[in-house]
């Protein structure tokens, strides 16, 4: 049922509850071009409106390009969205539809209650940046990895707005901005006009490539970080681990579960699912936001954060990018990462055209000639979402057979989708950007260099295993988790589920590999295998 803002009605009734929250009034003004018949401008309108009428602490104003306000602010780009001026420096380029609405929320809400939200450790790193950051982040409304590198970007600018300025720019709306910035590939953050982070990166590693305006890969806490108790940490928030915290808790398990990047793993940027029981096709983001409202039901999910250590034995000491967890039991539901091609021009021009997520990055091929390198369910599935929106797509396969399922491979025919048998990418060419790629046949070793705006690769995944290892888990020569009866591993008190531990990887196996694993350590909580073992062996002996 329909609210009067167009949302779903229960939706709505959530979204008043939380901005009866908010104690501070929200300015936003609006800035579009009197003479442009723009749709973005209309998206935005649209947007704004949405949430108006969803709580009375939005005014909202809209001027033209012309107006005193927009030469005053230097604003050029119709629609522009300024966000409490008198406060902030925080500007939307572009309309917040799809993801971008997450994100638009959410901003809405820390503004409104006048919190950063940053946690205490990246307070600290905001606390001793003293020159100010222009920051930019490139979003588009299809990623679901943007909203949490643009989150990042927003708390930044409420924790220091003395400091920091930010542009939230949606890249398939101004894609002239993101041609001067090389920016090919979402989310991208930028800071004083250097590259600072490509992907979504943790808070506390946002926070710390734009305290040093380069990009950092990890952050490690000080020894005053929060500590919290728990009974079980799931890390990883992908359908196995989010089964799991729902089957955890019902059980009485108190529950963490800590996700880095975005929740929902690999299925947040699959297109369409097809083959998920109850589901005849679903979209995997809004599968996603099924699994995680469900899940949150539930346990604590901490988004944004990295486990990087797991050391001890009941309780565990898991340590993460903002505090330190300690856990009784620890579940390993790290899936799996995409597997890269290793050939030369991939790692230089990954974001400037050489991508990995159709989902994210698609729309911004439109009418471009691109090929998505594969031939396994993943290439078909985002090579005909591509096709679907305008991209010129062909597919590059090694073999001369696809690994896909025949349903989709009777799709792939059926929308006219070329595949170029028995090829292999040798090379990606392009100076600021692909344009050029080098394909070899391997039945007859001719080489062709054919013009390309850009290279989907999509050839599989490799377990993601760094904690795994090193917390002395065993893996198999495959490189998976060596997983024993009842998901167990070899370390007692952790377990492992979904992608990670290897098997048919399929959303529907790794939900029933959460729940597995989670009623095996409700099981070994009351009576651990591992001292049922030594009683058994010291009967043994006395007998
Ligand atoms: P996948 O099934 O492992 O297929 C990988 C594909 O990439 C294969 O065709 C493989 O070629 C090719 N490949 C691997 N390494 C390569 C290299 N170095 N150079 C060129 N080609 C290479 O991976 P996926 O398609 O990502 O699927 C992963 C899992 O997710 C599967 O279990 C799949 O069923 C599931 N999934 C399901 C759906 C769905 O059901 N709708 C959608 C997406 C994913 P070969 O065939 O020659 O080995």
């Amino acid at each position: 049922m329909e609210d009067q803002s167009g949302m779903d009605a229960h939706l709505a009734n959530q979204l008043r509850t939380l901005f009866a929250k908010m104690v501070n009034d929200i300015d936003i003004v609006l800035f579009t071009d009197p003479n442009g018949n723009d749709p973005y401008c209309d998206a935005a309108r649209q947007a704004i409106r949405m949430f108006r009428q969803l709580t009375d602490r939005i005014q909202v104003r809209e001027f033209d390009l012309t107006h005193e306000k927009a030469v005053e602010w230097e604003i050029t780009e119709s629609p522009t969205i300024v966000i409490q001026p008198d406060h902030y420096n925080l500007r939307w380029i572009g309309a917040p539809v799809g993801e971008e609405g997450r994100i638009f929320l959410e901003t809405i809400l820390l503004i409104g209650t006048g919190e950063s939200n940053l946690s205490e450790q990246s307070k600290k790193v905001m606390a001793k940046v003293d020159d100010p950051r222009r920051v930019k982040i490139f979003v588009s409304p299809s990623c679901p990895y943007c909203p949490q590198e643009a989150i990042n970007g927003v708390k930044a600018a409420v924790e220091r707005p003395d400091t920091v300025s930010l542009e939230i720019i949606d890249i398939q709306c101004k894609p002239v901005i993101a041609d001067q910035y090389n920016a090919h590939s979402v989310p991208q953050a930028f800071a004083n006009d250097l590259l600072i982070g490509q992907g979504a990166q943790s808070e506390e590693v946002f926070c710390a490539s734009l305290a040093g305006l380069e990009p950092q890969t990890v952050f490690i806490p000080d020894v005053e970080a929060d500590e919290i108790e728990t009974d079980v940490v799931i890390v990883g928030g992908g359908p196995a681990g989010l089964t799991a915290a729902i089957y955890l808790e019902r059980s009485g398990l108190k529950t963490a579960l800590v996700e880095k990047e975005a929740l929902g793993g690999q299925v947040a940027t699959t297109p369409v699912v097809e083959n998920y029981t109850g589901f005849t096709s679903v979209g995997g983001k809004t599968l996603v936001d099924i699994m995680v409202t469900h899940a949150m039901e539930y346990a604590q999910i901490f988004k944004g954060e990295e486990v990087l250590e797991i050391s001890g034995s009941d309780p565990f000491i898991v340590k993460t990018s903002r505090r330190t967890f300690t856990a009784r039991r620890v579940l390993l539901a790290t899936g799996a990462t995409h597997r890269h091609l290793g050939v030369p021009g991939e790692e230089r021009l990954s974001g400037k055209g050489v991508t990995y997520c159709a989902t994210c990055d698609g729309p911004l091929f439109r009418g471009r000639k691109v090929i998505m390198a594969g031939g396994g369910n993943s290439a078909v599935t985002e090579a005909l979402y591509l096709k679907n929106m305008g991209v010129d797509v062909s597919i590059v396969h090694r073999r001369d057979t696809l690994r896909a399922q025949s349903h989709l491979c009777k799709q792939l025919e059926e929308n006219g989708v070329p595949v170029i048998w028995n090829t292999e990418v040798q090379e990606i060419l392009g100076d600021r950007r692909v344009n050029r790629v080098v394909l070899k046949n391997n039945k007859t070793g001719e080489a062709q260099t054919v013009d390309i705006d850009g290279v989907f690769i999509a050839i599989g995944y490799k377990p993601a295993t760094q904690l795994a290892r090193l917390a002395g888990i065993d893996l198999t020569d495959e490189g998976y988790i060596a997983k024993q009866e009842h998901h167990r591993t070899n370390v007692p008190g952790i377990y492992a589920a979904g992608d990670v531990e290897g098997g048919y990887k399929q959303i529907v196996t790794a939900v029933g590999q959460g729940a597995e694993a989670a009623m095996s350590i409700f099981e070994d909580m009351i009576n651990p295998y591992w001292q049922r073992e030594q009683t058994v062996k010291l009967e043994a002996v006395s007998a």
